[in-house]
């Protein structure tokens, strides 16, 4: 683990288990929390944290059992959150980040958690294989105030 000054990595796994969304956005804001991020980068941080993090527990493990995988990272005022499961992956993820595309309407789902993530964070990347899991890597800058 590269642990250099002034940067910072913490990693940790839980079950895929709905009360873990919660659990998982507020270690993100107690994590970026020394960098005292304003009050509109900690909710996006928490947004975007809390959408990849559900998607791990409905999609990748359709709310059945597994472990989601996250680690936070920071460089600096570089913030870096990286969220994985080892569930059924994805086949196309370009057709996934798409604005209202949802494979579970039934659901009631609205298609929209990734472009929440895109907006939110300043950068987004996605690698998913079938059957193999889906990891989520978005990075943020926070300011200097
Ligand atoms: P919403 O987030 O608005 O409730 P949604 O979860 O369907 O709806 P997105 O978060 O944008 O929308 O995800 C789009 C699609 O990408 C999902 O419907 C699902 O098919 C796929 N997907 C997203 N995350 C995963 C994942 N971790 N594993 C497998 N498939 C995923
Ligand atoms: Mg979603």
């Amino acid at each position: 683990m590269n642990c250099k000054k002034n940067t910072n990595r913490v990693h940790m796994e839980f079950c895929s288990a709905s009360e873990n969304e919660r659990f998982a956005r507020m270690a993100v804001a107690a994590f970026v929390s020394v960098l005292d991020p304003t009050l509109e980068e900690l909710a996006d941080l928490k947004t975007a944290v809390s959408e990849a993090v559900t998607n791990a527990i409905i999609h990748g493990y359709e709310n059945g059992e597994g472990i989601i995988y996250l680690t936070c990272m920071r460089e600096g005022r570089k913030v870096i959150v990286e969220i994985e499961d080892k569930g059924i992956g994805m086949e196309d993820i370009e057709k996934a980040k798409e604005p209202l595309y949802t494979t579970r309407p039934e659901w009631e789902r609205s298609g929209m958690g990734f472009c929440f993530m895109e907006n939110f964070m300043d950068e987004l990347e996605v690698q998913s294989e079938p059957g193999q899991g889906t990891r989520i890597i978005m990075k943020k800058n926070l300011s200097f105030h």
